[in-house]
This record gives structure tokens, sequence and C-alpha cells, in this order.
């Protein structure tokens, strides 16, 4: 068999402005780690051979079909605008229709220098790709909008880094789209009202076909995204960057740098050793999407020929925000309690278990797994949670379907990381085959939903350049 991807390109259709075209950087010595078979069978795709997957996905050949180019985008990057940052390490292959009729980008990562690459050698280590292929998969069977990964191979060269030298690789990304927040704010800062003109045409005609306005797109954004927050924070995901060029159109999560999930429950926890304040912290997640979106808004602003209407407009939608994501999550965490439908009065009875396993710095994931905890601390709120089950069915189908038994517990990435980087594999297949039927029990896997020893616990977490 030969690898045959079915590319029907519309991006490199748009104008010359929006992108760069650019190869791949050829590498030393492909080797195929893994290859999404199931994914590419949903793809269309089909596979070749081993050195035919290492080669294409590696960047030394180029499928029939493909057409590389580098994004361009800006974003607001802790708050602070940069007008150009673009693709620096990253070439979009092109786009498949998927059996159910979905467009998705195909996209090489650490793939070799680009025009935005800004000094950096455009390449991606074992660990950050081998950590992105395994947390975006399990994002996936968890149930949360996500790029998907379809392959990841060794390059044989090695990457330079803060700690030496290491083996490099790349990931293949999937995603419905790279179009992001900071797509738009990079024509707006521009002035480029034809360029971002083209770009809503083409961001509603792939994501929200039946929106006609700016508002109604901004709109449709912000209930995306509302609900991805929603349930980042329903599984104790923090994404770690969500800089507007991190922020997609689509409302799937894309970019998994430094992102982690909590063990131990704080609303203000903290991985990413870039992120010194805290500006994205677990619970801030649900503000500062509120400010992305208001960062669309203003990029939008280009396109409305009256302005005061549109500012109006624009803020009430964006006000709007914060009530969409305070639904989800009440819907979500009455899920994790076993509730079908909370009611806003079922916020308090939440809270104050989400306060006792502050207090008690108590596993997030197996806290909700295990309901009802047997520990004094919580009986006092075991005995209210009883009495508002009482009118309720199915709580523990529901339970089961709504907490997950594993989740990609940080020393377990490291771990796998290690192992991967002394030649040993194993683990990351594990990870990935137990990953994916995260609430299922697999008593064979309980090893792999314990919270970390004290010798094994991660403290902070690593871009993954
Ligand atoms: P990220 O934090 O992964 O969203 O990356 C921010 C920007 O830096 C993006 O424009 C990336 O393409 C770029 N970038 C990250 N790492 C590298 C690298 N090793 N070489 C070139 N560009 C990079
Ligand atoms: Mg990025």
């Amino acid at each position: 068999m030969t690898l045959k991807i079915p590319f029907d390109n519309t991006y490199t259709r748009l104008p010359q402005r929006f992108f760069s075209r650019q190869n791949p950087t050829p590498v030393a010595s492909p080797a195929l780690i893994r290859f999404n078979t199931e994914l590419a069978t949903e793809l269309n795709i089909t596979p070749g051979t081993k050195p035919e997957l290492a080669a294409a996905f590696s960047g030394n050949i180029l499928p029939e079909g493909a057409a590389p180019i580098a994004l361009a985008y800006a974003g607001h990057q802790f708050g602070g605008f940069s007008p150009q940052l673009g693709d620096g390490r990253a070439h979009l292959l092109g786009e498949v229709v998927d059996t159910k009729g979905k467009r998705f980008d195909i996209q090489l990562k650490g793939s070799g220098p680009t025009p935005w690459s800004r000094g950096g050698d455009g390449r991606a280590w074992l660990g950050p790709v081998l950590r992105e292929y395994v947390v975006s998969e399990s994002m996936h069977a968890l149930g949360i909008p996500t790029s998907r990964a379809l392959a990841a191979v060794t390059t044989g060269d090695r990457v330079f880094r803060e700690n030496g030298a290491l083996p490099g690789a790349v990931l293949t990304r999937v995603a419905a789209s790279h179009i992001r927040v900071g797509t738009f704010e990079y024509f707006a800062a521009r002035g480029d009202k034809d360029a971002l003109q083209t770009l809503l045409d083409h961001a509603i005609s792939r994501h929200y076909p039946g929106c006609e306005t700016p508002l109604e797109f901004l709109t449709a954004v912000i209930r995306a995204q509302a609900e991805l927050v929603g349930k980042w924070l329903s599984v104790g995901f923090i994404h770690g960057v969500m800089n507007t060029d991190n922020t997609t159109i689509s409302g799937e999560t894309i970019d998994y740098g430094p992102c982690a999930f909590m063990d131990v429950y704080h609303p203000q926890t903290v991985f990413s050793s870039i992120d010194a304040r805290g500006r994205y912290a677990y619970d801030n997640q649900a503000h500062v999407i509120v400010w992305n979106m208001a960062q669309l808004a203003s990029a939008l602003l280009l396109l409305m020929p009256d302005q005061d209407q549109a500012i109006r407009d624009f803020t009430e939608a964006v006000h709007a925000m914060p009530g969409l994501i305070e639904g989800h999550w009440l819907r979500l965490f009455g899920r994790k309690i076993g509730l079908e439908d909370a009611r806003p009065e079922d916020k308090a009875l939440i809270t104050r278990l989400l306060d006792i396993m502050t207090d008690e710095k108590a596993d997030f994931t197996n806290s909700f797994r295990n309901l009802p905890l047997e520990e004094p601390a919580y009986s006092g709120w075991t005995t209210s949670w009883q009495a508002r089950l009482k009118s309720e069915t199915g709580v523990s189908a529901r339970l089961q379907a709504a907490n997950p038994a594993f989740i990609p517990r940080n020393h377990r990435i490291e771990q796998m990381i290690d192992a991967a980087l002394a030649g040993d594999f194993k683990p990351f297949e594990r990870l990935l085959t137990v990953l994916s039927r995260p609430y299922e029990s697999q008593p064979e896997a309980q090893d792999l939903s314990r919270p970390p020893q004290p010798g094994e616990v991660v403290e902070s977490t690593f871009c993954g350049t």
C-alpha cells in the first residue's frame, strides 16, 4: 500500500499575505514512533509502509497534493501585543475532508524554520512531541474538542535546548483549522480591511456556516469557547498559555505546551514555568477567555461601518460570556456530583465540595470518581448531597460517565518521556491505550489512576520549545 492523502486545499487560495509558501527542511534519518491508524481512516487517508510514513510525516517527502505553507498570525502574549508571530516551526501540508464531510488541516510541527521563526531553529524535541500526542488524544477521548495527533516521528537529528542535546521529533497534528484569534488581530493591526473580510468569510464558511454578520460570528466563537473552557474546568485541565494566538476560532483546544492536569485541587494552580504571575491559573481561565474574545471583538470592529453601534453590540456579546461559562460549569459540575440538570441553587453544594477539597488538598480527579468520600471532613457535605440526590435517578451511572478514572497525570507523562529517551516506548503506548477509555475502570491500570507519590510530583511544566 502507498500512502495517499486526499488533499483538498482551500487556505492556499486565500491572498498571498495570509501565509508563506515554505517546504519542510529534510531531517537526517526519520523513524516512525506512531501512526494513528484510526484517525487516518476517519480522514480517508490510506496508510503506507513504515518508512514511507516516517518520510512523509518528518517532511522528507511531500505526499502528492501537499502544498506546504506557514501561516501568518499575531497575538496577545501574556497581555502584550505581538503584531507578527506566525508558524515558526510548523508546516500546514494541506486540508482533507473526513468521512463525515468535515474539513481538517494536516500540519507538521517541528519540521524546520519558516519566515516566522524569529531566530528559532524550527524544531521540536521528543519530549513535547510525545506529551502533545498523549495529552491531545486523551482530551479527545474525554470528549473535549481538541486538535489531534496523526503521527509522531523521530528525526535522527539533535536539537539543542537549555538542558543539552536532545533527540529531534516531528508531530503531525490535525485540527478543524489553525485560524486563531491572533489571525484576525494580524490583519486588524495592519488596517487591512479586505484581508480581514476575506478571513471572516473563510472562517464563517468553514466553522459557522449559519452566520451572516461579524456579530453573529463573534457570538458563535464566544459560545464555542465558553463551552470549551467549561469542559477544561470540569476535568482539571490547565492550558498554561492562553495567548490569543493559541485561542482557536473553531473552539478546539490547541497548542499543548506547558499544559497540565491538576492532581491536588487548588483553584489557583499554575504549572507553566513562564507564567510567574499566574495569569493562566486554573480558575483564571474563565476570565482570560473573555478577555481573549474581547480582542477578537476589537479586531472585528475594523469591518463595522457604525463604530458606536458595533461597540455596543460587541460589548454586549462579550459581557454575556461569563454567564455562558457559568452555565456550562454548573451543568458539568452538576453531572460530576450526579445531577442530571443542576439548578442555580445547586451551585452552593458544588462550591462547598470544592472548598473542602481545597482544605483537604484532595486529588481532583479521584475525589469526584470516588464519591461519596468517606473521610470525616466530607460527612456534613455528604448528608446534604444525599438529600439533594433523592429526586434524581441513575446517579451512579451518571457519576461514572462524568468523572474520568484516567487523566494524563504529569508524573506519568514525565516518566513516559524519560523511558522514551532511554529507547523504551512501551509506557507511551500504554498511556495511549489506557487514556483512550478514560471513563472505564480498567483494574489492570490502577497504577495510572494514582496521584503522584511525594518523590514523583511535577511542580512545573515548560513550553514545548
Ligand atoms: P507557542 O508558545 O508554542 O504558541 O509558540 C509561540 C511562537 O513561537 C509561535 O509563533 C511558534 O511558531 C514560535 N516558536 C516556538 N518554538 C519555536 C522554535 N523552536 N523555532 C521557531 N519558532 C518557534
Ligand atoms: Mg502557539
